[in-house]
């Protein structure tokens, strides 16, 4: 028989963890399969720990300090050596009632991946709806990775875990590098639940995440420095033609705002330039360190 492993990261969820647990434990039974639940405190600062810890049959893993959802599905992922794998939030934001249906649709098809995909959002503030819709078209126009609806309520085999196990990259973004793996993927459509809390997100995390997420699938940012480059280029001369023709028309010269316009615009484009090329050079500074993308602090088998 198969064996299941549920991977939960949990920050700063101590009100609500273990009823949510209890509710995802429900439906994971429902499999029918062995399940093994693996929490990952990704440095809470509340008693999220206590209650990991005082929980029955879970295995926990306790970060040192907050490290971010992505390190801490590796380290989850890390700890299993199931046959199947559900990657899920602790807040029931991703139902678990869908958990069965996961496993069955694998039993049905030789799936690799079973995906929940978001058939509409929670009702979120606009400007959450709006950052994702950019996010989501930047993604796809820039990086050719459709995101849209995607979430990390994932089924993975063994062997999708372990591919990606096997990348060797320190920054990870999970629901882009699943795809990009290339598994034979099925999805379920589900509906995202009201939320019950804030979320964990703040404004600067959600903008970091996206720019590491788009620089670590496209280059064109890179390109578009050189578009840009050649651009001013033309500019540059069909002005530079211009101002030659004033000089040898013998009218005096009045170009100054040009001057004035011409070196913010060029001067604007480098620095943007700059900036781009900073961010890439940043993640490749980062990868090149090569410091663990995470530390535990903590860790505790079920008794
Ligand atoms: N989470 C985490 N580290 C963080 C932020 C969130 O492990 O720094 C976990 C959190 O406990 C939850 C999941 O990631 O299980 C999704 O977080 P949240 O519900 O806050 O985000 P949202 O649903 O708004 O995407
Ligand atoms: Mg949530």
């Amino acid at each position: 028989m198969s064996t299941l492993s549920l991977v939960i990261p949990v920050f700063n969820e101590a009100e609500a963890l273990e009823a949510h647990l209890a509710e995802i434990r429900l439906h994971a039974e429902q499999t029918g399969l062995p399940c093994r639940i693996i929490l990952v405190d990704d440095g809470s600062s509340d008693n999220t720990w206590q209650v990991c810890r005082r929980l029955p049959n879970v295995e926990a893993i306790r970060f040192s300090r907050n490290f971010g959802k992505e390190a801490a599905i590796l380290a989850g992922l890390r700890a299993t050596r199931e046959d199947l794998t559900i990657v899920m939030d602790s807040d029931l934001e991703h139902p678990p009632a869908l958990i069965p249906k996961m496993v069955e649709l694998w039993r049905q098809g030789s799936y690799q991946v079973v995906e929940a995909v978001k058939a509409r959002r929670a009702r979120e503030p606009w400007y959450r709806r709006l950052g994702a819709r950019v996010f989501n078209r930047g993604m796809r126009t820039l990086a050719g990775v459709d995101l849209a609806g995607q979430s990390d309520y994932k089924l993975l085999t063994r062997e999708t875990v372990e591919a990606y196990l096997d990348l060797p990259e320190a920054n990870r973004f999970f629901r882009g590098l699943i795809p990009w793996l290339g598994p034979r993927r099925a999805e379920i459509p589900f509906e995202v639940p009201p939320s019950n809390r804030r979320t964990r997100w703040t404004f600067s995390q959600l903008v970091s995440l996206s720019l590491s997420a788009l620089s670590s699938f496209s280059y064109v940012p890179l390109q578009m420095i050189t578009l840009a480059g050649f651009l001013t280029f033309v500019g540059s001369f069909l002005l530079s033609l211009y101002v030659l023709w004033v000089k040898f028309s013998g009218r005096a010269v009045e170009g100054f705002a040009t001057v004035i316009l011409v070196v913010l615009f060029v001067g604007s484009i480098t620095m943007i330039s700059l900036g781009i090329i900073g961010g890439y050079l940043a993640r490749i500074y980062d990868e090149l360190k090569r410091r663990p993308p995470y530390v535990v602090a903590d860790q505790r088998h079920p008794d």
